[in-house]
C-alpha cells in the first residue's frame, strides 16, 4: 500500500495568496485605526515585499505613514497571524484530492502553529475526505520540523508500513527531502512557489520532479508504487 504525503504551502496552494490576504487584512486594520487609505497602505506593502522581500513590510509601511513604532509593528503581525485567510486549492490539487480513496493521504507542514491551522482550514482540508490526519510540525517541537523525520515516522507508526511505502511531496528542496530520502521515504518534488527555480546538491533533491500534481499518478507508477 503506498501512502501519499503532501506538503501544504506552494504544493497544494500559492502561498503567496495568503501573504496577499494578509497584507489585506493588516492594510484593513491600520486603515480603520488611523483614517488612513487601505489601497495606498496595502500597496505600500506589496512593493516593499517586492523590493525587499517579507522580513520588514510592516516596519516600511507604518514608517512610509508616519505611524511607526514598535506596538504597531505587533499589532499588524498580530492582525496577519490570525487573520481568515482568503486561499484557494490549486486547480489540480483539488482534482487529485477529488479523485483519491478516502483517508488516504496525510499533510505534514511547518510553521506556526495557528497560522498553519487556519491555512488547513480556509483550504477546507480538514473536511476532505480523503485527507486521514494534517501534522502540524512545530506542535511536536520547532526541532521536530523538516528536515526532521519525525511526523513521517509518526505516519510509518500509524499505517503499520516502512518508509519505503511513503511518498512525500512537496516544493521546498531545502528542508522537504534532505531528511527523509536517506532513511528510505520516497520523494518528488513539485515545481512551484518560491523555490521553483532552486538546484540544490543531489542529496537535497528529490527523486522525481513534477510541475502539476496531475502528473502525480504516472510518477507513482514510475516509482512502482501503486495509488493505495
Ligand atoms: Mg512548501
Amino acid at each position: 500500500m503506498t501512502i501519499i504525503v503532501f506538503d501544504l504551502d506552494d504544493t497544494l496552494y500559492d502561498e503567496i495568496t495568503f501573504v496577499y490576504s494578509g497584507f489585506r487584512e493588516v492594510a484593513r486594520f491600520l486603515a480603520s485605526s488611523y483614517s488612513l487609505s487601505e489601497d495606498i497602505l496595502y500597496a505600500d506593502m506589496l512593493c516593499e515585499l517586492e523590493q525587499s522581500g517579507r522580513g520588514k513590510v510592516f516596519d516600511a509601511a507604518l514608517q512610509k505613514a508616519g505611524i511607526h513604532s514598535r506596538e504597531n509593528v505587533g499589532s499588524c503581525l498580530k492582525v496577519y497571524r490570525q487573520h481568515v485567510p482568503q486561499i484557494e486549492l490549486f486547480d489540480d490539487a483539488r482534482r487529485f484530492l477529488d479523485r483519491s480513496a478516502p483517508n488516504s493521504l496525510y499533510i505534514v507542514t511547518d510553521g506556526n502553529k495557528l497560522v498553519q491551522h487556519r491555512k488547513v482550514l480556509a483550504l477546507g482540508l480538514y473536511d476532505y475526505p480523503a485527507i486521514k490526519k494534517v501534522y502540524i510540525s512545530r506542535r511536536f517541537g520547532v526541532h521536530n520540523e523538516k528536515p526532521s523525520p519525525h511526523c513521517f515516522h509518526l505516519i510509518c507508526a500509524e499505517e503499520k508500513v516502512s518508509a519505503n511505502a511513503v511518498v512525500y511531496v512537496g516544493d521546498n528542496p531545502a528542508k522537504d527531502f534532505v531528511g527523509i530520502r536517506p532513511l528510505g521515504f520516497r520523494t518528488v518534488r513539485i515545481m512551484r512557489g518560491n523555490h521553483k527555480d532552486v538546484e540544490r546538491e543531489p542529496h537535497y533533491e528529490a527523486e522525481y520532479r513534477i510541475h502539476t500534481l496531475d502528473e502525480l499518478e504516472d510518477i507513482l507508477i514510475e516509482m512502482n508504487m501503486d495509488k493505495g
